[in-house]
C-alpha cells in the first residue's frame, strides 16, 4: 500500500490525517526532508498559502517537494494546497520585504486567491465530484481562472448569478488533484478515496 503523507507545517493537517485513516489509510506527517523521503504521495492541506510557502522554504522542504512532483509522486491540495499546485498565482502575496509568494507549482493552471468575494468569506455548495453529490466547504477560496490543454476540469459551482457555465473549484492532471474546497473538514470521503485510488494506480 502506497504511503501518503501529509504537509504539516500550517494549516488543517490534521483534519487530512484523520480523513486518510478513517478509509483505512495509514497517514504520517511531512515536516522534513527525512519525512518526504518516507511517503510515496502527499496532501497538501488547507490554511494560508504564503504561510505554507514561506515555511516550505524555511524547512528546504520547496526544492525536494518540487523535485518529487516532477517525477511524477501523486499530490492532492485542498484549497491553499490548491494554490501551492498552481504554476501559476493570479494574485500572489507580497510580503512587506517585497518578496513575491511562490508555489510548487505541477499543474499547469492559473489560480485567483480569495477568488469569491470577500463578502462571501466562507460558504457552502453541492456540487457533482466524479459521480458524487456532496456538500462542499469553501473558506476564502481560489478558483482556476486558466487552465493548460493538459488539466482535466472535475467540479464545477454556480455561486452566484454572473457564474455562467460554473467556476472552476476542481482540477486533476495526471497524478495531481486540487480542489478549491475542504472535504477534511465535512466527513465527506470521497475526494480522499478517489486520492487513494489515484496513488494506487486505479483513478
Ligand atoms: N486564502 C487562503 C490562501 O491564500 C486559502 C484559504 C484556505 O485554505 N481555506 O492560502
Amino acid at each position: 500500500m502506497p504511503k501518503i503523507g501529509v504537509l504539516a507545517l500550517q494549516g488543517d493537517f490534521r483534519e487530512h490525517l484523520a480523513s486518510l485513516e478513517r478509509l483505512g489509510q495509514p497517514a504520517q506527517m511531512v515536516r522534513t526532508v527525512e519525512d518526504l523521503a518516507q511517503v510515496d504521495a502527499l496532501v497538501l492541506p488547507g490554511g494560508e498559502s504564503s504561510v505554507i510557502d514561506r515555511l516550505s522554504r524555511n524547512y528546504g522542504l520547496a526544492d525536494p517537494i518540487k523535485e518529487r512532483i516532477a517525477e511524477g509522486m501523486p499530490v492532492y491540495g485542498s484549497c491553499a494546497g490548491m494554490i501551492m499546485l498552481a504554476d501559476r498565482i493570479e494574485n500572489p502575496a507580497i510580503a512587506r520585504d517585497g518578496a513575491v509568494q511562490q508555489s510548487f507549482g505541477g499543474i499547469d493552471m492559473t489560480v485567483k486567491r480569495n477568488a469569491f468575494g470577500r463578502q462571501v468569506d466562507s460558504f457552502e455548495h453541492q456540487l457533482d465530484f466524479n459521480g458524487h453529490t456532496l456538500e462542499a466547504v469553501f473558506i476564502r477560496a481560489p478558483e482556476a481562472v486558466q487552465l493548460g490543454p493538459d488539466v482535466e476540469v472535475i467540479s464545477t459551482v454556480q455561486a452566484g448569478p454572473n457564474d455562467g457555465q460554473g467556476r472552476i473549484v476542481a482540477v486533476r492532471q495526471g497524478k495531481l488533484l486540487a480542489t478549491s474546497f475542504h472535504p477534511e473538514v465535512t466527513g465527506s470521503t470521497a475526494i480522499h478515496q478517489f486520492f487513494i485510488n489515484l496513488t494506487r494506480g486505479d483513478a
